[in-house]
């Protein structure tokens, strides 16, 4: 998506919200863009900021091609700057240092922005810092934040912010595309329900890591079935050490997610709509015979609350040792 007439085919309502306001001049000083992955967060935060700057803009429309438009493009505009989490927050380090830069360096213009990634893990101080420096009248400091979790967003920042909120992509159009592309059709659906991103969904696909992810998900259902005594063994020696960043291991409890539905998909019958396993595979009736349906949604209650404690910060160690414990019963 790299014009506001593409990004209104994926996401009209905020579009035309932005794109009125652009129109108006009367851009907002901090926007908070909250949706999933792949809805389009990164591209509508490069368009507000390239329309600040551009020197060729049509319309709306900037040009792509002038050295501003190529410089946000690559992220070395001198009064664009990038937040992302350091670790598993933002923090008011991370905000200073900035802030210093902005002050000193030889700046090209008056205007600065700011894109915040992954706005909900900014600290109380950090966030508090941020606002005071949009707030002094003197600057013409924009703040664009993205989320993908919205619940997590502390209310002073969402309070001041022009809140855009993107729609979920549709996941049957997002297989065929990837089928058309290339991805084979059992893969296209798994990638189907973790993404909404194609060039993510290529990366995933072809990413050693990720397949190493996915084999593990399915010895981890193995061991339950057939060797449940094996299972804490199992989580330290091979689960723990592969899963080692957080989004590693979000990722993990994704796929043990979409197993598990599966699971539950073939005991009702419902063959259809199963992403992590093709409906062949044997090793789903094994595990069906293990995993009855109650203890499946108890599974999957288990891993929706080990996802939460993940995101807030409990130890992964012991998240995924909680986990394993609860759906042992
Ligand atoms: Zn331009």
């Amino acid at each position: 998506m790299k014009t506001w007439s593409e990004v209104a085919e994926v996401q009209p309502l905020a579009s035309k919200i932005i794109t009125n306001s652009i129109k108006k001049d009367r851009i907002s000083h901090a926007y908070l863009l909250q949706g999933e992955r792949g809805t389009g967060k990164e591209a509508i935060a490069l368009l507000i900021t390239k329309g600040l700057f551009c020197e060729h803009k049509q319309g709306i429309e900037p040009c792509q091609e002038c050295n501003a438009c190529k410089r946000i493009a690559s992220g070395n505009h001198p009064d664009v700057h990038w937040i992302i989490p350091d670790g598993q927050s933002i923090k008011i380090e991370q905000i200073r240092n900035l802030q210093r830069e902005f002050t000193y360096s030889g700046l090209e213009s008056n205007k600065k922005v700011y894109i915040i990634k992954g706005a909900d893990t900014l600290t109380l101080n950090a966030a508090n810092r941020i606002l005071k420096f949009l707030e002094e009248p003197s600057k013409q400091t924009i703040a664009i934040m993205l989320t993908e979790n919205s619940q997590s967003i502390i209310p002073t920042i969402r309070s001041r912010c022009q809140v855009i909120d993107l729609q979920p992509l549709n996941p049957v159009l997002f297989e065929q595309q990837l089928t058309e592309q290339g991805m084979g059709g059992k893969d296209a659906i798994l990638m189907g329900a973790l993404t909404n991103n194609l060039d993510e969904a290529f990366l995933l696909n072809q990413d050693t890591r990720f397949a190493t992810a996915r084999s593990l998900v399915v010895q981890l259902i193995e061991t339950f079935s057939d060797h449940p005594e094996d299972v804490f063994l199992f989580i330290h020696s091979r689960w723990v050490p592969h899963f080692k960043e957080r989004n590693e291991q979000e990722q993990g409890l994704d796929l043990l997610l979409l197993a598990c539905k599966d699971i539950l998909y073939f005991h009702i019958g419902n063959e259809e709509a199963m992403v992590f396993f093709a409906s062949d595979d044997t090793l789903l009736e094994k595990a069906a015979m293990s995993f009855s349906q109650e203890k499946l949604v108890d599974a999957l209650n288990a891993i929706l609350q080990a996802k939460r404690n993940l995101k807030q910060n409990v130890n992964p160690t012991l998240v995924i040792e909680q986990l394993t414990l609860q759906i042992q019963g």
